[in-house]
C-alpha cells in the first residue's frame, strides 16, 4: 500500500506557514513504514529539532482505479479516519528553501500515526465534519472539511491522474491551522466530531 497526501488544502493554514495557494493541489507520498497504528507511541528522532503535528482525515480507499471522474470518486472510499502527518519543518523549510523534495522531511519512520477507520457516514457529512487535536489536553487545532480548498472527490481526481489507486492506499487530505511543534512527553489525542479516535505519546 501506499500513502498519498495534499498539502495547502486549508487556506488558514497557508497563511500561518506563509506559503502560496496552490493553482492544483500539492501532492507528496509517504512509504508505509511510515505508518504507525494502535495508539503506540511515537518516539521523537534525533535528525530533526521541529517536528510539527498536523491532524488531518483519512480516506482509506476500497477499490482499484485510475483517471476517476469526480463524480465517481465517492464510490472509491467507503472509510475514513484520523491521522497525523508528522512533518521536520527545520528538514521541510531546508528543502524548500533549496528546491528539493520533501521526502525525509515527511516520509520519515513512523511520520504518519493512524486512527482505525469508520463508515465514511458514521459521523455524519463529509463534507461538515468537524476535526481536531488536543495536546495535552489543549485544543491546538480545529478544522472542518467544509474549509478544504479540494474536497475528498476533487483530490481522488487529481490523484488518480497521476496514481493508480489500490485498494488499501490511504490519503491524508490536508491539515487546518494550528500546526505547532511536538515534545517528548506529549500526549496527543485526534478526533472526529465528539469522537477521540487517536491517543497516543511521545517518548
Ligand atoms: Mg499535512
Amino acid at each position: 500500500m501506499k500513502i498519498l497526501a495534499v498539502g495547502r488544502n486549508y487556506a488558514a493554514h497557508i497563511e500561518e506557514l506563509n506559503n502560496e495557494k496552490p493553482e492544483s493541489p500539492v501532492i507528496f507520498l509517504k512509504p508505509d513504514t511510515a505508518i504507525l497504528r494502535n495508539n503506540d507511541p511515537f518516539y521523537h528522532p534525533d535528525f530533526s529539532k521541529d517536528i510539527h503535528f498536523e491532524v488531518e482525515i483519512l480516506l482509506k480507499i476500497a477499490k482499484h482505479g485510475k483517471h476517476i471522474q469526480e463524480k465517481y470518486a465517492s464510490d472509491y472510499y467507503q472509510e475514513i479516519g484520523i491521522g497525523i502527518d508528522f512533518t521536520a519543518r527545520d528538514l521541510q523549510q531546508y528543502a524548500k528553501e533549496k528546491g528539493l523534495p520533501w521526502a525525509i522531511a515527511k516520509g520519515f519512520n513512523n511520520s504518519a500515526p493512524i486512527s482505525s477507520f469508520y463508515q465514511k457516514h458514521h459521523f455524519g457529512d463529509l463534507g461538515q465534519l468537524n476535526f481536531g487535536l488536543k495536546v495535552d489536553g489543549e485544543l491546538k487545532q480545529k478544522g472542518n472539511t467544509s474549509l478544504m480548498l479540494y474536497n475528498f472527490d476533487q483530490i481522488i481526481a487529481y490523484m488518480s491522474k497521476f496514481f493508480t489507486l489500490k485498494k488499501g492506499d490511504i490519503i491524508f487530505t490536508g491539515t487546518p491551522k494550528g500546526v505547532g511543534p511536538i515534545a517528548v512527553g506529549n500526549r496527543l489525542q485526534a478526533f472526529i466530531e465528539d469522537q477521540t479516535l487517536l491517543d497516543f505519546e511521545i517518548k
